[in-house]
């Protein structure tokens, strides 16, 4: 049997200016490191 990569394509933190490459066992879309800081944005509601 052949074995097959089923790894996706990497994904790559959305926050800006960080190219951090996400684990595939992070379903976020920002590295460990920038999580906190979206959910803190959020609370602040600021925009
Ligand atoms: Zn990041």
């Amino acid at each position: 049997m052949k074995q097959v990569a089923s790894i996706k394509k990497k994904r790559i933190c959305k926050f800006l200016h960080c190219k951090r490459i996400l684990s595939i066992y992070n379903p976020e879309i920002y590295c460990y490191a920038h999580q906190r800081k979206a959910d803190n944005k959020k609370s602040y509601h600021k925009l």
